[in-house]
């Protein structure tokens, strides 16, 4: 199936890269688990000569992922940080990058402590109106990184007006479309030049696999990356692919699911007197409700919220509350999760440039499942209910 391909989203994932085994008749791609590929003279081979720089398994799934972006190219990496990695290298000495202030930790500290310090200049600034991303540009700025929805804050960015100020100068667009999922958003319909995933959250969506892969529908950038598997090595393994191809073909039926429950779970939380603010770009006060709602199918399944009483100590004891709810980094898989990101995903970040990017200590962030609704809500009840108990000391 080409991007072209008019087949549905949920036909595309169930379908696209891959086809029977030809010698077995196998209806999943097998796991092509070699180093090497027999050839039949020196340089003459059926497509693959060394598993680092390309594998059956690997390149089914990057036909998948690349289909469901509606993109030309489509890479894997062994893990999001490494195809963030990857994207960066094409930027030299003296080189710029516009980033969304809110952002994943690692990305940021990918960014400060690896790239940085090799040459390129970076501005974390809130794109929130295309105007802030013309001031933040620069006669150097290369690139331009946006995260929507952001990683913690849920702060939504209009792709399309700000693809189309990068347009302008010429400068190329990735947008770390994690959070989203190619179901809700597809940013390179939007403008973009790049995505990024990191498929270990929802396009993993079970908890079980590290991986990331960028899609792209330009040539120059698809050759760059293929060059930086081949030159660098963060390939990811066949059995990571395996277990990534399995999982997207429920990606759609998974997505409504966590869409779904977020939706409860977020209301649910509003109107609870022990939570002080819920921030989830469905709710239509959101600052980001009107562009969500036009460039995402649905709103996600993340809510971050900030209690009443709202300091580190609190926090901890509401996730230390919860069961269904496990204590634990990441997002996207089936079994929902809570996190502190000021200790935990965003410990990275210093603490005074998390506040000046508007980031609470005391932040909680969910990452809702596909478990019963009911049954999330009576356990974020329960922990909200044990606040108002008097804290155990010693
Ligand atoms: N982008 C976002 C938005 C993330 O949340 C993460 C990880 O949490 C990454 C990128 C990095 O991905 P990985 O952990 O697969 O390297």
């Amino acid at each position: 199936m080409t991007p072209s391909d008019p087949a549905g989203f949920g036909t595309r994932a169930v379908h696209a890269g891959q086809r029977p085994d030809p010698s077995t008749g196998a209806i999943m791609t097998p796991v092509y688990q070699t180093s090497t590929y027999v050839q039949h003279a020196p340089d003459v081979h059926q497509g693959y000569d060394y598993a680092r720089v390309g594998n059956p398994t690997r390149t089914a799934l990057e036909q998948n992922l690349a289909s469901l972006e509606g993109a030309a190219h489509g890479v894997a990496f062994a893990s999001g940080v490494a195809g963030i990695d990857a994207i960066l290298r094409r930027l030299r000495p003296g080189d710029h990058v516009v980033s969304t202030s809110d952002l994943y930790g690692g990305t940021y500290r990918l960014m400060r402590q690896v790239h940085e310090p090799m040459g390129v200049g970076f501005t974390f600034v809130d794109l929130a109106s295309p105007d802030a991303l013309a001031e933040a540009m620069t006669d150097a700025t290369k690139l331009v990184w946006i995260e929507t929805p952001t990683n913690p804050l849920l702060r939504i960015y209009d792709v399309e007006a700000l693809a189309a100020v990068a347009r302008e100068r010429d400068v190329a667009v990735a947008v770390d479309n994690t959070f989203a999922s190619p179901y809700l958003q597809r940013p390179l319909a939007l403008g973009a030049d790049l995505v990024l995933h990191s498929t270990t959250k929802y396009l993993g969506g079970h908890s079980d696999v590290i991986g990331g892969a960028v899609l792209t529908s330009d040539d120059g950038w698809a050759e760059h990356l293929r060059f930086q598997i081949k030159a660098v090595g963060a390939a990811p393994a066949p059995l990571d692919c395996f277990l990534l191809l399995r999982s997207t073909k429920t990606l759609h039926l998974r997505m409504e699911r966590h869409c779904a429950n977020a939706r409860a779970v977020a209301d649910f939380l509003r109107g609870h007197d022990a939570v002080a603010r819920v921030l989830y770009p469905g709710f239509e006060d959101h600052p980001g409700h009107e562009v969500a709602a036009r460039q995402m199918r649905d709103f996600g399944g993340m809510v971050s919220l900030v209690l009443a009483d709202d300091t580190v100590e609190t926090a901890v004891r509401f996730m230390q509350s919860t069961r269904l709810f496990s204590l634990a980094e990441s997002l996207g898989g089936v079994e929902s999760l809570v996190s502190h990101p000021a200790s935990m995903t965003h410990g990275s970040i210093p603490a005074d440039v998390r506040r000046a990017a508007g980031l609470p200590d005391g932040l909680v962030r969910l990452s809702v499942g596909v478990e019963d609704e009911g049954d999330l809500i009576a356990d974020l009840n329960r922990a909200l209910a044990a606040l108002a108990e008097p804290a155990l000391v010693g």
